[in-house]
């Protein structure tokens, strides 16, 4: 058993002959997965990536130890984060992604006819091929010609763009590494100006119950730089507390259309949640106000 545990990926361990991931990113809290198999395990320039098999939610995306997405639940996440800025701005043209490197959030995008371009600005290649190759449930093996797949920092990437973008989401890590600058005021005042002019943007904004530091700090950010600042939600059952958190600012007012023309084959978004998700917890409201 000795021997089988030196020769496991780093954040893995045997527990009674079972293979479990723990992640023990936080102080007070450790979330633990049963492991049926590894499937991908390599360090790359900046971080240690893996896709593991787990019996409660299939293939994983893991980053440093911290589950970014699965197959069971990353629908929920990705449809979220690109749907709801896509009806807002239902004649969007060119999209940015940063970040989303499991390809989920551009194989969304990907659904709209009347988007032209969809630029993909991840630092690590090896998450996006990892999770082509081996997590297709999340990246649909993404190979859209209008996606342009472009691997550098997203911060340096928007500061040289002006004027560019209908849509930016913000498809990003926990804020640390590299991820952490993604979470800055003067990042987003980059991604204002790589704004047109009617253009928004969307970030995760984290857990509301374990980050309300952070999504504060998000909403007070963007509400310095945006004259429209929305708040909305979803439950993903693989992110602590399930409760999640995404923040909007757009240069124009934000309203829905009266019908959505949402793609016919999304699993979580429909015309009801899009109306719902807006609809804020009595604490958020408060914290927010
Ligand atoms: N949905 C996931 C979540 O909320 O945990 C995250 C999606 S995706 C896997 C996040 C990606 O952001 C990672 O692949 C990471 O490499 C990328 N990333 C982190 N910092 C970045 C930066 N400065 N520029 C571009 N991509 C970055």
């Amino acid at each position: 058993m000795k021997q089988l545990q030196d020769s496991l990926p780093p954040y893995l361990k045997t527990e009674n002959g079972d293979l479990w991931l723990t992640e023990d990113d936080r102080e007070n809290l450790k979330i633990s997965y049963r492991i049926k198999d590894v499937i991908f395990s390599q360090q790359s320039a900046f971080q240690h990536v893996m896709i593991l098999d787990s019996y409660d939610f299939g293939r994983m995306l893991v980053l440093d130890g911290v589950v970014q997405t699965t197959s069971i639940d990353g629908h929920i996440y990705n449809e979220m984060i690109s749907h709801i800025p896509l009806q807002l701005h239902p004649s969007a043209k060119k999209v940015l992604i940063i970040g989303g490197g499991d390809c989920g959030a551009a194989k969304e995008a990907a659904k709209y006819s009347h988007i032209e371009q969809i630029d993909m600005v991840e630092i690590d290649e090896m998450v996006v091929q990892s999770c082509k190759e081996h997590l297709p449930a999340v990246s649909g093996n993404l190979s859209d010609p209008r996606v342009r797949f472009i691997y550098t920092d997203g911060v340096a990437f928007v500061k040289e763009r002006e004027n560019v973008y209908d849509i930016i989401i913000i498809d990003s890590s926990d804020p640390v590494g590299p991820a952490e600058a993604l979470f800055s005021y003067d990042f987003y005042a980059s991604v204002r100006r790589a704004l047109k002019d009617d253009g928004l943007m969307v970030c995760q904004s984290q857990s509301p119950i374990f980050h309300l530091d952070i999504l504060k700090q998000t909403h007070a950010n963007i509400r310095q730089l945006f004259p429209h600042v929305a708040v909305y939600t979803a439950t993903v059952p693989t992110y602590p507390g399930g409760l999640w958190s995404f923040t909007i600012g757009s240069s124009i007012p934000l309203s829905l259309p009266e019908t959505a023309s949402l793609p016919n084959d999304t699993k979580y978004v429909n015309e009801a949640v899009l109306k719902q998700c807006f609809q804020l917890p009595e604490f958020m409201r408060k914290e927010l106000e």
